[in-house]
């Protein structure tokens, strides 16, 4: 069988998962969280199981949740979306990414990617027969807009770029997003706005959606993920925000690759926004909080910090440690000292080893303070 992903093995997200707990390892590797939701989400999925709501919504996802979202959208970035007819819930952001891709590129076509970058973006660009031009975030993580523009030629389709980033936790500023907008204003580039951590920024600073501006919006999907807002990532509630003539061409894709997704997880959803409207506020202090007691704990070991803005991810540089490289001290850090860690190199397409590695914040305090002394003893 000649494979269409020659170059992919298991994620590395599955391949610490396991380790983690093939060794009872602390699993701060993997993104997700240790902690319940808020017990009136799963109720109001058992109440919307109790009243029928089992069998498939339309496709494009319960008009209820999508107009909860584009009331949503609406007040906290200004942009009128068409719940009818411009947004999606799909299966998890990972789908409508996917789908997105596979909606706008066609074979040969060159799709930008701002490495490091997540793990799925490179292999949905080659499943749909693209070509990924990779243009590396400066030292700092930041967008390089002068590299950005040097990657920009005439087969160039689409961009993916993710605020607040996974993995470096950079929040993307409103001078960033107006740069970006600048420059793919004479292109008919389609930008693919990765924005699953909107509601974790922290020290006060905004999270800058691409539906905010609409120079950008206008050629934007915008996706999010119910499962990093509510706590439930193994939920795989996700959605995407585009302009009507993208969205049409996204849900042509969708219907075939999920059709629609399942029933009482949005009506829950629904009911939950509804309810609860504001509950999204509360993360900046609730993520910010877990991020101050792990950097405290980690500023007394012999890991050096990076800055962390947004995300429920701290990377940290561990040279004074170890020479090994990133995926070597990973697997070391998990065996011998027992906290799971994810290496940055998972994220880079192209060999770069910068002793970083990415530990999960979005953990109970014992689950954190445990981490923290084992990690002490480096
Ligand atoms: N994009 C980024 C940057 C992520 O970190 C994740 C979650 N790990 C996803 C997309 C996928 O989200 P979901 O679990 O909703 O598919
Ligand atoms: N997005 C999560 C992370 O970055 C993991 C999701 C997954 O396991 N695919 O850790």
């Amino acid at each position: 069988l000649r494979s269409r992903l020659p170059q992919v093995g298991t994620t590395i997200f599955t391949v610490m998962s396991a380790l983690a707990q093939q060794c009872g390892a602390i699993n701060l590797g993997q993104g997700f969280p240790d902690f319940d939701p808020d017990p009136k989400l799963p109720e109001a999925v058992n109440a919307a199981m109790r009243a029928g709501h089992n069998q498939y919504p339309p496709m494009a996802g319960v008009p209820l949740l999508r107009e909860a979202l584009a009331e949503k959208i609406e007040a906290l970035h200004g942009a009128a979306y068409d719940p009818g007819e411009e947004i999606t819930i799909t299966a998890g952001a990972t789908q409508a990414l996917l789908t997105a891709v596979l909606a706008v590129v066609h074979p040969g076509d060159e799709v930008i990617v701002l490495t490091p970058a997540y793990d799925s973006y490179a292999p949905a660009i080659a499943l749909a027969g693209g070509v990924a031009r990779f243009v590396p975030l400066d030292a700092h993580y930041r967008p390089d807009f002068d590299a950005i523009a040097a990657a920009i030629t005439p087969r160039t389709r689409a961009m993916l770029v993710n605020s607040p980033h996974n993995p470096s936790g950079r929040v993307w500023t409103a001078q960033d997003m107006q740069r970006l907008g600048t420059l793919l204003a004479p292109t008919d580039i389609v930008l693919i706005s990765d924005e699953v951590y909107e509601h974790m920024v922290f020290d006060g600073a905004t999270h800058h959606s691409a539906a905010a501006y609409p120079q950008l919006a206008a050629r934007s999907f915008v996706v999010s993920s119910f499962g990093k807002t509510y706590h439930v990532t193994g939920w795989k509630v996700g959605m995407v925000a585009a302009p009507r003539e993208l969205t049409r061409e996204f849900r042509k894709v969708h219907q075939f690759n999920v059709f629609t997704v399942n029933t009482p997880m949005q009506h829950g959803l629904a009911h939950y926004l509804r309810t609860q409207p504001e509950a999204h506020l509360n993360l900046p202090a609730f993520y910010q909080a877990k991020r101050d007691r792990f950097r405290a704990g980690l500023a007394s070991t012999r890991l050096r910090l990076l800055p962390c803005e947004g995300t429920y991810f701290q990377c940290a540089d561990y040279g004074a440690v170890s020479d090994l490289p990133e995926a070597a001290f990973c697997e070391w850090l998990t065996r011998e000292v027992g906290v799971a860690a994810i290496p940055l190199s998972a994220f880079h397409p192209d060999p770069v080893e910068r002793s970083t590695v990415r530990f999960c914040f979005a953990k109970r305090e014992a689950t954190l303070d445990a981490a923290l002394e084992r990690l002490a003893r480096l």
